[in-house]
């Protein structure tokens, strides 16, 4: 058995599991398990394919080499699974959570979800992009003629809501068949945390791309890079700034990544946690970093809030973003006969703010930026 295996925690996933189950009963197949078969509907989902189309935290206005949604989700999937074999977890759970965990999220990365946000709070909604994934995988996604949605199993669609947060069943009455008063498995809690591990290393990699950030300010202000890019130019001296920055960078990735798998498999043990029941009720969070990394991770990141996400060079596609959905939105509020035909019901139902919210939501920066010019267009007539 690995050293740091916690496969009595695991979410088994057979037959007999009742996270395995849907909502809808299928046979089993021949040869994929359950979730393996999750993992293929995520992948074959239209909105999986979207995020090939969706702003991570910089456009491919200037380079592409930039991160989309769906590189950065490849990332994160990459890092779930090498963490979730390495502790021996449901590696097929956690792959399917990592590939499925952006889906929900609107085009323009953070400041479109921001945008949407303040334009569902006018009508006293807001926009959560974890329960927008979970409406995309149960309602709009439609590939199958006996039922709506893709029909996942249960561990997946609680993994979708409680990755990254807890919801109060008081605030979140519909959620009560996932758990709510119970944390999430493992396999879940991982995938926060290999986000994180993702995006603080390809946003530093894409920073330098942008020319926004440099080696010389990373090892300035990110302990945890200045590490490992001081040893490099030891190591290979004579070598261009842009090798060593790269050699770091994935030790620096590689260092998060090991701190999780051991911290994490330390503080099952010390909470002397023995079935994924114990997880369940062990009060707090387990998969985590150690309270030293934990603080690195910390200094790079508001690193990265101070000189990368809110840098002049990114400023006006932020701004775009905003005009784009608010102006959009506000479109359809007020002409909503304007929306395709299919929403109608869904309006009776919902109402237009959060019909609109979906609509938008789903939308790649191509197609919303192709769907303002039209409505500019007819402006202008
Ligand atoms: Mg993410």
């Amino acid at each position: 058995m690995q050293a740091t295996s916690l496969s009595f925690c695991a979410v088994v996933g057979d037959a007999a599991d009742p996270l395995a189950a849907r909502e809808h009963k299928e046979t089993p197949h021949a040869y994929r398990s359950a979730f393996q078969r999750d993992r293929d509907r995520v992948i074959h989902a239209r909105a999986f394919r979207r995020l090939a189309g969706k702003t991570q935290v910089f456009t491919h206005r200037d380079s592409d080499h930039f991160r989309s949604r769906l590189t950065h989700t490849i990332e994160v999937t990459q890092i779930a699974r090498t963490a979730a074999a390495a502790l021996d977890l449901n590696e097929d759970l956690a792959e399917t959570l990592a590939l499925v965990h952006d889906i929900g999220h609107p085009p323009f990365g953070h400041a479109g979800e921001q945008a949407l946000d303040r334009q569902l709070q006018r009508y006293g909604l807001h926009f959560d992009h974890n329960l927008h994934a979970l409406r995309i995988v149960e309602y709009f996604e439609q590939r199958y003629a006996g039922f709506r949605g893709l029909n996942l199993t249960l561990a997946v669609r609680e993994g979708i809501i409680k990755h990254s947060r807890d919801y109060s069943l008081a605030e979140h009455p519909e959620l009560r068949a996932y758990l709510l008063d119970e944390l999430p498995p493992l396999e879940a809690q991982l995938i926060d945390l290999a986000d994180e591990i993702a995006y603080l290393t390809a946003d530093m990699d894409d920073g330098v791309e942008a020319e926004i950030l440099s080696p010389g300010d990373l090892c300035r202000n990110v302990s945890l890079f200045e590490e490992f890019y001081r040893k490099m130019e030891i190591r290979y001296p004579d070598t261009a700034p842009k090798l060593l920055f790269h050699e770091a960078l994935k030790r620096m990735l590689n260092a998060l990544v090991n701190d999780l798998v051991v911290n994490t498999h330390r503080r099952v043990m010390e909470g002397e946690i023995d079935s994924l029941v114990a997880v369940r009720h062990a009060g707090r969070r387990l998969a985590a970093f150690s309270e030293e990394m934990e603080q690195r991770r910390h200094q790079a990141k508001q690193y990265l809030l101070q000189e990368l996400y809110h840098a002049h060079y990114l400023e006006r596609d932020h701004a775009l973003a905003e005009e784009i959905i608010a102006g959009l939105f506000q479109h359809w509020i007020r002409h909503p006969l304007e929306l395709p035909m299919h929403h109608e019901t869904q309006i009776a139902s919902e109402g237009a703010p959060r019909v609109i919210a979906d609509y938008i939501a789903g939308m790649t920066d191509h197609f919303i930026s192709e769907q303002w010019g039209h409505v500019q267009a007819s402006r202008k007539k």
